[in-house]
C-alpha cells in the first residue's frame, strides 16, 4: 500500500466536526482555529494553495498539544498525528521561529533526551532548588522537577523506591520457567527520573515468567524529538536504536512509557524513505508492546497480594489515542485484590504535560492541569495510576500545588507491589 502524502491525509477531512469536543484546546477556547478541523484547514492552505505559513497559523499549530484525541474519534480516519508532526518538522527545517526561541527549545530537548546531560543538569541545579522553591511562578521544567521534591513527598510510590537514576541490569532472569525473553527499554527520562518505575517493570516481568534483557547501548528512541518537529534528530536516534537492538536476542520489545511506545510503533513511517532502515524499523515497530498490553496478551496470573486502595486511572494520550490502549491497564488494576478502581471524569483528556508543551505553553498546560486535578479530587481516589512519565510528573505537580495528598504512580508500580506482597506472604 502506498503512503499517503500530507495533502492526501488532509484532504480526508470531511469537516464533520466530530473531533471538536475531543480537542483540549477547543474545549478551553471554543475557537475554531484552535480545533483539529481548523488546524487542518490552515494546513490545507499551505499544502494545497502553496501559501507560506504566517505567524497566526504557526501559533495555532504550535498551540496543538499533539495529543491525538482528534485522531481517535475521527470517522474519516484522518491521521492527524502524522500531519502535525510533519508540519512541526517543516517549522523547524524552514527556521520559522525566532532564533532565541528555537535555540532554547533545542537546548531543552538536547538535555531531556541525553541521560548524562539530564542527570548532570539536575545534580547541578539541585543546589539552587531552595531558591527556585521561593519562586513558584518561575517557568521551566527544571524548576518544576527540582521543586517537585514537595510533590514527591506527597506522592511516594507504593513500592517505596526513590527517584535515583541508573541503568537496569543487562539481564534479569525469569522467576521459574521462562515463557519468553523481553527487551525492556530503560529510556532517557525514564532512566534518570523514573528509575524506580523501570526497576518495578523488570521485577514485574521477571515475576510473570519473562527473562528481561536491557541493552545498555540502546539510547533515546527519539520520541520527544519527533513530537517536537526535530525529525532528522528523531531519525538518527531511530537508526541508532534499530542497530543497537538488532544485537540483542529477544521476542518482544516492551516499554513503560506511552510516548516512547507510540513513536517506536511508528518507526516504519519515520524511516519509510530510508532504503537501509525502512523494513528493519517497521519490524522493530511491529515487535513493540506497551507493558500493560503485553502482560494481558501473555496472560498472567493475578497477583495474590492485596492492596487496599482506591485508584483512578488516567489515560495518557499516547497510550489511549495514539496506541488505542485503554482496557489492558484497567484490567490489570482490577486484577489486584482489594483495589477499587473508580471512574475518573475526562480520563482521556490531556493533562497538559504533552512532552515539552508544559514548558513552551505554561498557561494552557496549567489550565488543563487544573481541570485534571479537579476531576481527580472529585473521583474520591487516593491514588492515580498512569502509563506515561510526563503525565505522572505533571499530575504530581498539580496535586501538590492544590495541597492534595493523592499519590500518582505508574500502573506497574501498583502491580509490582501486589506481586511482591503475594510473594512475601507465600514465603512467610
Ligand atoms: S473528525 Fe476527522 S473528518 Fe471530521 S472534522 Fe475532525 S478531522 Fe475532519
Ligand atoms: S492533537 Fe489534540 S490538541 Fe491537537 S488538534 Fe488534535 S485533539 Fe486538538
Amino acid at each position: 500500500m502506498s503512503r499517503k502524502s500530507p495533502a492526501d491525509i488532509a484532504a480526508g477531512c470531511i469537516r464533520c466536526g466530530f473531533c471538536l469536543d475531543a480537542c483540549p484546546t477547543f474545549k478551553l477556547t471554543a475557537n475554531e482555529a484552535e480545533s483539529p478541523r481548523g488546524r487542518i484547514y490552515l494546513m490545507r492552505h499551505v499544502l494545497d494553495a502553496g501559501r507560506p505559513m504566517d505567524a497566526a497559523a504557526l501559533t495555532h499549530l504550535d498551540n496543538c498539544l499533539g495529543c491525538r484525541a482528534c485522531e481517535a474519534v475521527c470517522p474519516s480516519g484522518v491521521q492527524y498525528g502524522l500531519l502535525i508532526e510533519g508540519f512541526r518538522a517543516r517549522i523547524e527545517e524552514e527556521g520559522l521561529r525566532p532564533s532565541a526561541e528555537a535555540g532554547a527549545r533545542g537546548m531543552l530537548l538536547d538535555t531531556l533526551t541525553d541521560r548524562g546531560r539530564l542527570g548532570a543538569s539536575l545534580a547541578g541545579l539541585s543546589m539552587v532548588a531552595g531558591i527556585l522553591r521561593k519562586a513558584p511562578a518561575m517557568p521551566g521544567l527544571f524548576a518544576r522537577l527540582l521543586t517537585g521534591g514537595q510533590s514527591h513527598e506527597a506522592a511516594v510510590p507504593l513500592s517505596g523506591t526513590g527517584r535515583s537514576g541508573g541503568h537496569l541490569p543487562a539481564f534479569t532472569a525469569a522467576v521459574g520457567r521462562a515463557r519468553c525473553t523481553v527487551c525492556l527499554l530503560d529510556g532517557c527520562v525514564m532512566s534518570v527520573l523514573f528509575a524506580n518505575v523501570n526497576r518495578a517493570t523488570a521485577e514485574l516481568l521477571s515475576h510473570c515468567g519473562c527473562n528481561v534483557v536491557c541493552p545498555h547501548s540502546a539510547g533515546c528512541c527519539g520520541a520527544l524529538d519527533a513530537h517536537a518537529g526535530r525529525r532528522e534528530r528523531a531519525r538518527q536516534r531511530a537508526r541508532a536504536l534499530v542497530d543497537a537492538l538488532e544485537c540483542a536476542d529477544y521476542d518482544v520489545l516492551v516499554t513503560n512509557s506511552a510516548g516512547c511506545g507510540s513513536t517506536l510503533r511508528e518507526y516504519g513511517e519515520l524511516l519509510a524513505d530510508d532504503d537501509r532502515y525502512a523494513a528493519r524499523a517497521a519490524a522493530l515497530g511491529a515487535r513493540t508492546r506497551d507493558i500493560s498490553e503485553f502482560l494481558v496478551e501473555l496472560g498472567v496470573e493475578p497477583p495474590t497480594g492485596r492492596l487496599d486502595v482506591t485508584v483512578a486511572y488516567h489515560d495518557a494520550c499516547h497510550l489511549a489515542h495514539a496506541q488505542r490502549i485503554t482496557s489492558p491497564p484497567r484490567a490489570l488494576l482490577r486484577s489486584i485484590a482489594g483495589l477499587a478502581l473508580v471512574p475518573l471524569a475526562e480520563s482521556d483528556l490531556c493533562c497538559g504535560s504533552a512532552g515539552t508543551y508544559n514548558v513552551t505553553h505554561p498557561e494552557t498546560a496549567a489550565a488543563l492541569l487544573e481541570r485534571k486535578v479537579a476531576n481527580i479530587i472529585a473521583s474520591g481516589a487516593s491514588v492515580v495510576a498512569a502509563g506515561n512519565p510526563g503525565c505522572i510528573a505533571w499530575m504530581r505537580e498539580g496535586l501538590a500545588r492544590a495541597g492534595s495528598t493523592i499519590r500518582v504512580t505508574h500502573t506497574v508500580e501498583l502491580l509490582a507491589e501486589a506481586y511482591r506482597r503475594g510473594a512475601s506472604q507465600a514465603e512467610a
